[in-house]
């Protein structure tokens, strides 16, 4: 049973299905006590339900909002650390394992062997990857295909080109990544892979593109609209999360933890420069970590809001805000 709800909540609470079932999930007070139930039924006292891995933390891209910049020098996960990883997840039932964090995976030329690597245990694990789309050219499709790839999410941003300039900082062409995704929409298993473009309205452009959302649906694209954030408080100006309640816990440091490609694992997949680090994975095991005293101590401060220099960086952060909150009031210290 356990295994079950791990499987059939984990995307929906990670935000990794479209936004439609959100929406509709929340049309109810009803529904957001299933939420609730349904996610906590899924905090696993041994292990994440999702981990994320930074494959890469190179870019071709030059986004303003991105945080990267504040990130340590870094290249690609090493396989070896990946797969160190991957194989403790295997005892403990299927886990999700997001590949990103601040970079383009496809620039690690390992991409599709660590897919395949997870793909290939006896445990159903799954994947999702985000990526901007520029590098899904036909070899990389098909590797898509061949690694066995659950879910790719495209950060489009937009659907206007001068904009999408602006948006990526640099002078690329909107219609090579279209192109790209109408490619990958004709492969023979297109049908087999969760395809998701997530666009982020602002209020300069709150209307995308009609046609071409209609045209990518068409093709089997579901369409997430998205608000920038401000990735616990590094990008200033491009936020437009609205806070509407009083804050509650963010779901982060009690489903999931993040591994960057120097090993640190961190209980924040925005965590830039790694502040909120409970370990590394070249030296100690995820369940150690997730079981430790120092996770223990972030969670409490999570559910009181007292943050402490520990968690210094959730103060300012509006992240948090994205997803609802998945614990019911009596449950707040
Ligand atoms: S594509 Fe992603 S990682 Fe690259 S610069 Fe843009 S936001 Fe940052
Ligand atoms: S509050 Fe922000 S910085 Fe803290 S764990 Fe959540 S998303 Fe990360």
């Amino acid at each position: 049973m356990f295994n079950l709800n791990r499987t059939i909540f984990k995307n929906l609470i990670l935000g990794n299905s479209p936004n439609e079932f959100f929406d509709q999930a929340f049309m109810s007070s009803l529904k957001s006590v299933f939420y609730k139930v349904g996610t906590q039924s899924l905090k696993d006292k041994n292990f994440p339900i999702q981990i994320n891995l930074e494959v890469s933390r190179s870019c071709n891209y030059d986004c303003p909002f991105c945080a990267r910049k504040e990130a340590p020098e870094g290249m690609h996960i090493p396989f070896d650390l990946a797969k160190k990883v991957i194989l403790e997840a295997n005892d403990y039932g299927p886990t999700t394992f997001a590949l990103h964090m601040w970079g383009e995976p496809l620039m690690n030329p390992e991409w599709p062997k660590i897919v395949r690597f997870i793909h290939d245990q006896p445990v159903a694990h799954g994947t999702t990857m985000t990526t901007n789309g520029y590098l899904l050219n036909k070899t990389n499709i098909n590797k898509v295909f061949e690694s066995g790839l659950s879910q790719l999410i495209i950060s489009l941003h937009t659907f206007d080109e001068e904009e999408y300039k602006l948006r990526v900082g640099k002078d690329i062409k909107l219609e090579k990544v279209l192109e790209n995704l109408r490619e990958l929409s004709k492969h023979p298993e297109a049908k087999s892979l969760t395809k998701i473009i997530r666009l982020f309205s602002t209020k300069n452009e709150p209307e995308n593109n009609p046609t071409l959302i209609k045209e990518f649906e068409a093709l089997g694209y579901y369409i997430e609209n998205e608000v920038y954030d401000n990735s616990a408080n590094f990008i200033e100006g491009w936020s437009e999360v609205k806070v509407k309640s009083e804050r509650y816990p963010c779901y982060h440091p009690f489903l999931t933890l993040t591994v960057t490609v120097q090993g640190d694992v961190t209980i924040c997949c925005v965590d830039a420069n790694h502040s909120l680090k409970i370990g590394n994975a070249f030296e100690e095991n995820i369940h150690n970590l997730w079981t430790g005293e120092k996770l223990k101590k972030m969670q409490l401060e999570h559910m009181t809001g007292k943050f402490t220099s520990l968690c210094e960086i959730c103060k300012g952060c509006d992240t948090w805000a994205d997803k609802p909150d998945i614990f019911f009031d009596f449950q707040k210290k």
